[in-house]
């Protein structure tokens, strides 16, 4: 069990379905002071961690006393999760903060994790929070977001955070202990514990609709966010919730196994992203670049092309193209500040600077 270790995983994303935290007496404080808990021993370990957590429309429905536990309408739904959410946030502050530990929310749509530049800005708040030991509390933005933008389930919301956060590991929470071949409740289900890749035969196995009736998620959308996590060289695990200390606790669960990350990160920029410039760096710089680190201004000596924030571009040095990656600005602000040094940005610019012009996060050496 790998992922269970801490050394193992050096940021980790938890996600906790709505059942796991609420129920007909509302929210359930006994069980989210043990989960608290492991964050906080996990923490002090040295992991990073964030949560993504549901339960937003569940707690809102019950405090509406609305039908269907708020899922009747869309309209329903939102008012329900902008309900429960200020609740919901509440607790985890609360519960969070008795282990020392300081919660940050941040509410997130399909758009914003989706959009390059806005996956710039998400990734970019999740890096410094996690840097600072904050433990992010995440859920869908469900009060505004329609149902074209939505991802209308917390499961690949998951796994794109993960994707945004740099995070290697996912652990999804729910009321069932991993992927059986079949529905879990017929006779002869067999639990399946490794999953090395995600075929035709193992999406069958989803069953759709969760138990609790409370969440929208259910195993397909399960397999679906280890779908996109495995893709993006990060490990899931679907392990139940129903036990005390579920981050402490070896439980049975299932894992799927991560195509290589260095292959699924490059895959990614590569394929899904046509250079639209070409930043041109000096031996220093291509030599830091080498060395894994990101590309500062300083070393930067020419600016190609007309690309925006958030857009792919080469990286040259001298010898010719060594990386590609994102860039933190569009070519014009790029521009101005090459070769300058990084104190200098704020003023050039007139607004607070980026940490570099294309962070080491969002790159891969060619
Ligand atoms: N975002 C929804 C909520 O907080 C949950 C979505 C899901 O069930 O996965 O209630």
């Amino acid at each position: 069990m790998p992922l269970f270790a801490p050394a193992d995983c050096p940021r980790l994303i938890v996600k906790i379905g709505s059942a796991l935290l609420v129920d007909a007496d509302g929210v359930r404080r006994d069980w989210l002071t043990g989960i608290a808990a492991d964050i906080a021993d996990r923490v002090r370990a040295g992991q990073q961690v964030a949560v993504v957590s549901s339960g937003a429309i569940a707690l809102g429905a019950r405090r509406l006393g609305l039908a269907k536990g708020g899922r009747a309408s869309l309209e329903d739904a939102q008012a329900a999760a902008a309900t429960g959410q200020i609740a919901l946030s509440q607790v985890w502050a609360e519960v969070l903060g008795a282990q020392g530990l300081t919660a940050a929310q941040m509410l997130v749509t399909l758009d914003d994790l989706e959009d390059r530049r806005r996956y710039l800005n998400a990734s970019a708040t999740l890096d410094r929070l996690l840097a600072l030991n904050v433990v992010p509390v995440i859920n869908e933005n469900d009060s505004v977001a329609t149902a074209e933008i939505r991802f209308g389930d917390n499961d690949r919301l998951a796994a794109r955070v993960a994707q945004a956060a740099g995070a290697t590991g996912i652990i999804l929470l729910s009321d069932i202990d991993g992927l059986y071949d079949r529905n879990p409740d017929l006779p002869g289900a067999m639990h399946i514990a490794r999953v090395e890749r995600i075929d035709a035969a193992i999406a069958a196995m989803a069953d759709r609709g969760s138990a609790s009736g409370m969440g929208s998620g259910g195993m397909v959308s399960k397999i679906e966010a280890a779908r996109i996590a495995c893709g993006a060289g990060v490990a899931l695990v679907i392990a139940s919730g129903r036990v005390d200390r579920p981050l402490s606790t070896a439980a049975r669960h299932t894992l799927f196994v991560p195509e290589k990350r260095a292959r699924a990160r490059k895959a990614w920029l590569a394929g899904r992203l046509t250079a639209r410039g070409t930043i041109v760096v000096d031996a220093g710089a291509a030599q830091a670049l080498a060395a894994g680190r990101s590309l500062l201004a300083a070393g930067a000596i020419a600016v190609h092309g007309a690309f925006f924030r958030g857009d792919a571009v080469t990286i040259e040095g001298p010898a010719g193209p060594i990386a590609r990656g994102l860039s933190e600005y569009d070519a014009r602000e790029a521009l101005k500040l090459l070769g300058r040094r990084s104190e200098e940005h704020g003023e050039i610019l007139g607004y607070a600077p980026r940490s570099a012009l294309v962070h080491r996060s969002h790159m891969v050496l060619l």
